[in-house]
């Protein structure tokens, strides 16, 4: 399914230009209203075909604040953070 992005997020903006899908949105677009960036499920690949672990992950300076979401492709524990 997805990475996610937790309510530790900065909004600082780094992840975003990183996504070879466009599938991050900033906090002004985020549909839950939350004050945090925001990765759209639906789009977003887990950056399988372009890199060996998530890109936005690689980028976050927040720890933890990006994690995998249920029914995520990679089989990851939901909840889990993404290593950079
Ligand atoms: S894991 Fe990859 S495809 Fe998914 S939001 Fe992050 S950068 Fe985009
Ligand atoms: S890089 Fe991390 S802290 Fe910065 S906007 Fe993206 S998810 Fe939020």
């Amino acid at each position: 399914m997805s990475v996610k992005i937790t309510d530790a997020c900065i909004c600082c903006g780094a992840c975003v230009d990183e996504c070879p899908v466009g599938a991050i949105l900033d906090d002004s677009e985020n549909p839950e209203g939350e004050a945090a960036y925001y990765v759209q499920p639906k789009a977003c690949v887990e950056c399988e075909g372009h890199y060996d672990a998530p890109a936005c992950a690689s980028q976050c300076p927040t720890e933890g604040c990006i994690v995998y979401s249920e029914g995520n492709k990679r089989g990851m524990l939901a909840g889990t953070p993404v290593a950079a």
